[in-house]
Parts: structure tokens; sequence; C-alpha cells
């Protein structure tokens, strides 16, 4: 099978839309309304309490990370799903700073996800043992790569340009000086293959509500090779990362492999609407997904190139070099990108002056990229952003 319909039919795509969005938030599978509200009735609301034995409730974070395993090259036990990906974060990094105890500096760039420095600096003053988090450009990483670093944390695809960082090579540069490795998988879970245990990453996190589809809100994950686990003594040590949580023992004790790093409750709704769109991914293979990306963005880049002469491409003109977003420049991008969602279009904007589209396979096809370009063309060629009611700036762009 050369096309994506029958992995489009399983998305509900509102008429008149075109989603170039997916790297934000995925669409809605037509299974989940379903699965979620035959969950409500005959889990919840027959079930009760019981439903955490009987229907797998307590199981599921672990079921499902191994689902995910599968999309990011990880072991069957390895990953596990819960909280959000800037808990995760934080998570990761607490778990790998005492396992090089004598260094000092977590090594990021300044092409990563704010939240995630937030998370990592959070975390410094907290210890309050003299860490330093050093951030460089993203060109810079591999020789800023040195016997100090403890951690390398980076997110692979750069959440406005799509440049991608070479995992392999920088994991193995980090080992080669004694670090570890933090990669977040934003932006790489479900748009292309990742090979965590080829490449021997430490840690790894993601979420699950951008190119995987599992909805607003749904959970995070945290990969952490098995060659670590057994040594992480959690940072949050939540009764349900103990070894046994119903025992209600006073003093924490790790639980076995990857469910030490699950803290509390899961999300049940979530994880429910979360496996449809893992029944969808199930059908998948991630080469395919990530050759067909290629020819999308490629085709987009030439067409908007030829068409928008007053855009500039932000993302690495290489496909090698990138995920599977593409941003183009524009000074007026906020009012551009409101125009083209007033038409349809829908993208996202990253300050300062990023129109930021997500392509995702799954969905989209040649025709609706072609259209998407020409209505792009029209709003520029006719300047049809320059309305005040698209330069007013929402909560979220
Ligand atoms: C989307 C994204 C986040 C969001 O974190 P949440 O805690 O899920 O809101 C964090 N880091 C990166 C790199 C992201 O792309």
């Amino acid at each position: 099978m050369t096309d994506f319909t029958a992995t489009r039919a399983q998305f509900h795509l509102p008429d008149g839309v075109i989603y170039l969005d997916g790297n934000s938030l995925g669409p809605l599978p037509r299974a989940a309304t379903e699965r979620v509200a035959a969950m409500m009735q005959r889990e919840w609301g027959e079930m009760l309490i019981t439903g955490w034995n009987r229907a797998g409730w307590m199981a599921a974070p672990g079921v499902i990370g191994d689902r995910i395993a599968r999309l990011i090259g990880a072991a069957p036990g390895s990953v596990v799903i819960g909280d959000t990906l800037s808990v995760k974060v934080y998570q990761a990094l607490a778990a790998a700073l005492p396992l090089r105890p004598d260094r000092r500096v977590i090594l990021s760039d300044s092409g990563n996800f704010p939240s995630d420095l937030y998370m990592a600096d959070g975390l410094v003053g907290m210890l309050g043992r003299g860490h330093e988090l050093r951030v460089v450009d993203p060109e810079e990483v591999a020789d800023a790569i040195t016997d100090e670093v403890a951690v390398l944390m980076l997110t692979q695809v750069d959440y406005r340009t799509g440049r991608r960082h070479d995992m392999a090579a920088l994991t193995a540069k980090a080992h080669e000086h004694g670090a570890l490795t933090l990669w977040d998988l934003a932006h790489s879970a479900g748009a292309f293959p990742v090979d965590l245990a080829g490449t021997g990453a430490d840690f790894a996190v993601g979420c699950t509500y951008k190119y995987l589809n599992g909805g607003p809100g749904a959970p995070a994950f945290i990969y952490v090779s098995p060659d670590h686990i057994d040594r992480i003594r959690p940072a949050l040590a939540g009764w349900l990362g103990h070894e046994a949580p119903f025992a209600f023992d006073l003093d924490y004790r790790a639980g076995g492999g990857i469910d030490r790093m699950r803290v509390g409750t899961p999300p049940v709704l979530q994880m429910a609407a979360l496996e449809t769109a893992l029944d969808i991914w199930d059908s998948v293979d991630l080469g395919r997904v990530r050759a067909r990306s290629v020819a999308l963005s490629e085709l987009f880049i030439e067409t908007v190139e030829a068409k928008c002469p007053a855009l500039t491409l932000a993302s690495p003109r290489n496909p090698e070099e990138r995920g599977s977003q593409v941003g183009f420049r524009h000074p007026e991008g906020y009012a551009i990108m409101q125009a083209l969602i007033a038409r349809g279009v829908i993208g996202d904007f990253r300050a300062p002056d990023i129109l930021r589209f997500g392509i995702t396979p799954l969905y989209l096809s040649e025709a609706d990229i072609l259209r998407a370009v020409d209505i792009l063309a029209d709003i520029l060629d006719n300047d049809l952003w320059d309305r005040a009611e698209y330069k007013v700036r929402a909560a979220v762009t």
C-alpha cells in the first residue's frame, strides 16, 4: 500500500479543514468517541472502583508503555506513561544526575523547548549542589560535550524549525565523554523511526498528544535504559512507583523496573482515548510514514517557495536534517496564520516570526498540501492577513 487512505479514514477531520497542526495536537481517532463512552458506561459506570483490577486500569500505564516502546525502538518493559511531559523531563533529569555524582553540568541547547529548560533550572535550584545548566547553540552541541557534562539533555527535533539532531552521533559522543543522554521525543515519536535501544540512549521522554494523536491532555511517556533502571531512586517517589503500593508502608521502596517511574493515579479516560490512537499506529510502518513525510514536506517547500516569495524557509533544506514539520518566516507571521486558520488551513505560529506546519502522513494527502499552499498564496498576494482581527493575540498561538 503506498497511500494512507486507510489511516485517514480512521480520523475525524472537520469538513473544509486542512490540518497542518498534528505536531501540536493530533486529530480525533474516530474510534475514540465510542471507546471513551463505552469505558465510562461499562467500566467506570458499572464496575466502579473494581475497574482498577477488572478493567486493567492499574496495569494500563505499562501496557500502553509497551505499545509506545515499539514506536521508539525501546525494549518491552522500558517505557511507562503518566503525568505531563514537563514532569517527565524533571523526573528523568533528577534520575540521571545522581548517576554522575562527580559532575555538575547539564548540557542543553537554545533550540530546546522552554519548559524543558525551566524544569532543569528548577531542579538545579532545588538540588542546591552547584549544578550548571549550560545552554549552547544547537550547532555547537557536539563540541560542547566534555568530561564535565553529567547529562546531555536535548529535544531531538526543534519545535519551531523542525531541525533534527543526530541522536546516534550525539549519544555516542556523550558516552565517549562519560556523560548520560536525555532525549525529548515530543516531535519525534510518531514522526519517524526512533531507535532508543540501538543508539544506546539512557533516558527519553515524550508526549502522546502530538504526532501520536492521544488527545488533549493525554499522558506523557518516559523511557529508562534497562542498564540504569535498577539503580534509580525516583525523585518523585509516589505511591504507584512503590514496590507494594497497597502495603501502605511508611517507607518508600522503589518498584521493579520501569514501574518505579510511575507517580500517582493514571488518567484512565485519557488512556482509553490514547489506546484507540495506538490501534491505528499498530497497523502502520514508521519507515513508510517517514518516506511519505519527506515526500509531502518536499512538495510543500517547493510549492511555497514557488508561489509565496515573501516567505523564507526556517527549516533545514536537507530532509535528513528535519523532523516532520516545516517552518517559514515572515514578520507578519501571526496575522498570516490567523488568516489561514480562518480559511480552514490550520497550522500554528511560534514567536517571533515562524509559521509552523506539521506534516502528518496518516491523514494528509498531496491534494491537501497543494490546496493549503494555494490558500496561503492567495492570502499573501492579496494582503488578506492585513486586518485588525488577525493581529489580536490569543492565549494559545
Ligand atoms: C510540547 C512539548 C512540551 C510540553 O510539555 P507538557 O508538560 O506536556 O505541556 C515539552 N517539551 C517539548 C520539547 C515539547 O515539544
